[in-house]
């Protein structure tokens, strides 16, 4: 679904991504673990383009999309994507977030993406909060929107940048929950999380950054029962 090929980011003089390839399978669950300024969210960033490679290659299904040619916003549709913030619009209503860019892009008729969102609502609880602003729900309650607003645009692939970093302690589980079914319902996820859990339960793989390289991958039970380099071993001797 995705092969990345020799992906570099550089921020001014400071290489931030050196040198990345690796490949994405369609229903795979990648977790990306690695300390803070590892890499991890410029990874993800560049997955979907919101940050541009300073060298390198990324295809997604097929195109390739640091291309110039290729109409990036047509594909990026197709990628959800959920931030530590949620970000999402304070000004409008938790109806009007999640049926925005469908009907925008013209993926939906209004009444169409209206309906859509009830049934998106429904499945993670919210029912009841269609009408409600952001400002009036809960952290867990407002990452469970955004979850859901990234799913109505329908994508083949989700990308998760900590989801659970900004959260009360006792809202991860909620969240955690929305993203184990969608795994179970065959998603494919990227998904940057301090979740060793989750890591361990929903992924297939993990991979391991460190210094803008994967230092180390491997499939959950193996990474974490016999990490191989000094530095992974040494991060998970802190987050396990
Ligand atoms: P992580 O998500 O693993 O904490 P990031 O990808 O956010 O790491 O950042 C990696 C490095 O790149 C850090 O040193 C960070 O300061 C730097 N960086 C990230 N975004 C920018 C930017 N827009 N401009 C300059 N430096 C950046
Ligand atoms: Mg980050």
């Amino acid at each position: 679904m995705i092969d990345v090929k020799h992906l570099s980011k550089s921020f001014g003089s400071h290489l931030v991504l050196d040198d990345i390839s690796e490949h994405i399978s369609p229903g795979e669950k990648v977790v990306v673990i690695g300390p803070s300024g590892s890499g991890k969210s410029t990874f993800l960033r560049c997955l979907n383009l919101l940050e541009t490679p300073s060298a390198g290659t990324i295809t997604f299904g097929g195109t390739e999309i640091t291309d110039p040619k290729t109409e990036i916003d047509k594909v990026r549709r197709q990628m959800g994507m959920v931030f530590q913030h949620f970000n999402l619009f304070p000004n409008m209503t938790i109806r009007r977030n999640i049926t925005l860019a469908p009907v925008r892009t013209g993926l939906m008729k209004q009444g169409e993406a209206d309906a859509e969102a009830v049934k998106l609502l429904e499945r993670v609880g919210l029912a009841d909060r269609a009408d409600s602003y952001p400002a009036q729900l809960s952290g867990g309650q407002k990452q469970r929107i955004a979850i859901v607003r990234a799913l109505a645009m329908k994508p083949k692939l989700m990308l998760f940048d900590e989801p659970t970093s900004a959260l009360d302690p006792e809202m991860v589980g909620e969240v955690l929950e929305v993203m184990k079914e969608l795994a179970r319902e065959g998603m494919t996820m990227v998904v940057v999380t301090h979740e060793m859990g989750f890591a361990r339960e929903v992924g297939t793989r993990v991979l391991f950054m460190d210094g803008g390289k994967i230092l180390e991958q491997n499939e959950p039970q193996a990474f974490f029962a016999n990490p191989r380099e000094e530095r992974t071993k040494e991060f998970l001797s802190k987050v396990l």
